[in-house]
């Protein structure tokens, strides 16, 4: 079988038969533009409105012998055998090529399926040995091969046109074609974006192109220098992965290899590469998986061997985050680095629990401190008689948990007021934000009660008070959801984080890095946009991630059976065409409606 593309422009084809499937040949050469004559006796009424459209020539008759003279293509899709046959022998005698509907023996040509994106075209054919698999090929293709592809392709004719009115050399003109296709392709994910003016420019004119390309994101990806890799020290704020910056989210959209903490799981962009290393090293309070000596040399080997390497760290790399020893390790092994600094706990769990760590006259100085300080060394280095007397200020500890009780005691010892504001709070920042206010002599007691755990922060000082009318985030109405979003409802995805959900807006397909984001703190809903997206999720049911899902939220009839027929529980069927401000409606109508039972039993105790 030989593949061909067929130019039939103004070509006359006969068409013989007139059902379901000699309606779809038609409705295929239509749109090449082909000249088509039907003969059948009972067309269906599709062929008679194109008829009356003067699309197509209807003979309503049989076929009568010899008919096919004079034609380029025929096609015979009756549901006869014998007048099928007559058709393909007497294209054989006249030298005609016949195509036989569902009798690949008996054909001069088989019809490929075909996958269109503008004037891409790719068709995918089994020499008719195993039609099933064709067809699964082609919607797979279908859904890898999004709409963006026909821009793309008409970008890619435009760059040629583009091209080929420059005075370029054979070999110049090759070089901006690889550019054009570095640059707006990724390969491993099957994705294209369409170039910009300026880039374009930038790839026809050889003085300016450069060997750094671009992602299909449009970021720019440092390339390698000389070989060698290099490590960027990524602050990932403290859990909101909305707080990452954008030269953070830059370098790691470059990187082939990151090496990420515990806290920062949460920050990973769920849009990675499939083929980016990671490598969790997470600390979490109390012990160190990977000590500190390894974690360098991870960094070290990674980078000598030409990666370009993420160290993801909580917070802000330098504070409180062993940065600088990582930092001093990579300078002796002569590894080029770079710091992209974050927010860090302090200020940003603070802002988020209604506390602002200054205050014009109230609170005027900052004070960052680790609790640790206070159990080791007797907390020499920590001058806590200073603190403690620093009446105008905001004192914020971290790896404050297991510490707390002695931070306070040798607080309130050095003469602090046992009445100053104080709170402690829990994975701030994040769905999970927990937090507990007091005096500051019944802290220690009222976090441990409040069972607050790792990671938290305690902020003490006046300004903590100011919490109790500033306090915006958890009193949004979807505080404490954590929804993940199939590919196709990404849309909603700005409006639910604005009510304050944790939005976990997936692609097409589950990453590993998307894996590692999903588990890393429980999640609360689902939001299904087509039965394709409930697959794609069927391997987190029964994971301890979701192990607190509520409700399953599906658009469509079609989603929401998918979603029972594979076993979710709390499916909830909403409207095809629903929007997002009915869909925040109604996921804040079904929160109230949770919550309503347990307030009304609390209050009956
Ligand atoms: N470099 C980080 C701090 C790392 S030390 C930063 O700049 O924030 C780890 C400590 O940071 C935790 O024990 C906790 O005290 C604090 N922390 C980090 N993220 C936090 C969060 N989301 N909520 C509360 N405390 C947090």
């Amino acid at each position: 079988m030989y593949p061909v593309m067929l130019n039939l422009e103004n070509r006359s084809c006969l068409v013989v038969g007139g059902g379901g499937v000699a309606l779809r040949k038609v409705e295929g050469l239509l749109t090449e533009g082909a000249r088509i004559t039907v003969i059948a006796p009972e067309p269906v009424a599709r062929l008679e409105e194109l008829e009356q459209e003067g699309a197509i020539r209807l003979e309503r008759r049989a076929y009568r012998e010899g008919e096919l003279r004079g034609y380029a293509l025929g096609f015979a899709a009756t549901n006869d055998r014998r007048v099928n046959r007559q058709v393909f022998w007497e294209g054989e005698n006249l030298g005609i090529w016949v195509n036989v509907a569902d009798d690949p023996d008996i054909c001069s040509f088989h019809l490929p399926a075909r996958l269109k994106r503008g004037a891409l075209q790719i068709a995918i054919a089994s020499a008719g040995e195993a039609p099933f698999v064709v067809r699964r090929i082609r919607r797979m293709l279908e859904k890898a091969l999004g709409p963006e592809w026909s821009e793309w392709i008409q970008a890619a004719a435009g760059f040629r046109q583009k091209i080929k009115k420059s005075n370029l050399s054979p070999a110049e003109q090759q070089r901006c074609f690889d550019r054009f296709f570095d640059s707006t392709v990724d390969e491993q994910r099957l994705a294209v974006r369409v170039p910009n003016p300026t880039e374009e420019a930038t790839w026809l004119d050889p003085l300016r192109a450069c060997n750094c390309c671009d992602t299909p994101s449009g970021e720019p990806v440092l390339r390698e220098r000389n070989g060698k890799g290099w490590v960027a020290l990524v602050g990932a704020g403290p859990g909101d992965a909305g707080l990452l910056t954008l030269k953070g989210y830059r370098r790691l959209l470059a990187a082939d290899a990151i090496v990420y903490d515990h806290l920062a799981e949460t920050v990973l962009p769920l849009e990675l590469r499939p083929e980016v290393e990671l490598h969790p090293v997470g600390k979490k309070a109390g012990y160190h998986p990977v000590p500190q000596s390894e974690i360098n040399a991870l960094l070290i080997r990674l980078a000598s061997g030409g990666k370009r390497v993420v160290r993801l760290k909580g917070g802000d790399p330098y504070v409180f985050g062993r940065g600088g020893e990582e930092a001093e390790a990579l300078v002796n092994a002569g590894i080029d680095f770079e710091v992209v600094p974050c927010v860090t706990a302090a200020t940003a769990v603070s802002a988020y629990a209604g506390i602002p760590v200054t205050y014009r006259e109230e609170s005027v100085r900052l004070t960052l401190v680790t609790a640790h300080e206070c159990r080791k060394l007797g907390g020499k280095q920590s001058r806590w008689d200073l603190i403690a007397r620093d009446e105008h200020a905001t004192l914020v500890g971290y790896m404050g948990v297991t510490s707390l009780p002695s931070v306070v005691k040798r607080l309130i010892e050095e003469g602090m007021d046992a009445q100053t504001p104080a709170a402690v709070i829990e994975r701030g920042t994040t769905s999970r934000q927990r937090s507990v206010r007091s005096p500051l002599c019944e802290l220690p007691q009222r976090a441990a009660e409040a069972g607050i755990c790792p990671p938290a922060i305690f902020a003490i000082g006046p300004s903590v008070a100011r919490a109790e009318h500033l306090d915006w985030f958890t009193r949004k109405p979807l505080f404490g959801t954590r929804i993940v979003l199939g590919s196709s409802a990404k849309n909603f995805a700005r409006e639910l984080e604005e009510s304050g959900a944790e939005v976990l807006a997936l692609g097409q397909r589950l990453t590993p890095a998307s894996e590692v984001v999903l588990r890393a703190l429980p999640v609360s809903d689902l939001l299904f946009g087509s039965p394709d997206e409930v697959d794609t999720l069927e391997e987190l049911r029964g994971s301890p991630a979701a192990e607190g899902i509520e409700a399953a939220w599906c658009i469509g009839v079609q989603t929401a059976e998918r979603a029972r027929e594979l076993g979710w529980s709390g499916v909830i069927e909403l409207a095809g065409d629903i929007d997002s401000a009915t869909l925040v409606n109604s996921l804040i109508r079904h929160k109230t409606a949770v919550v309503m039972p347990q307030e009304l039993k609390i209050q009956g105790r």
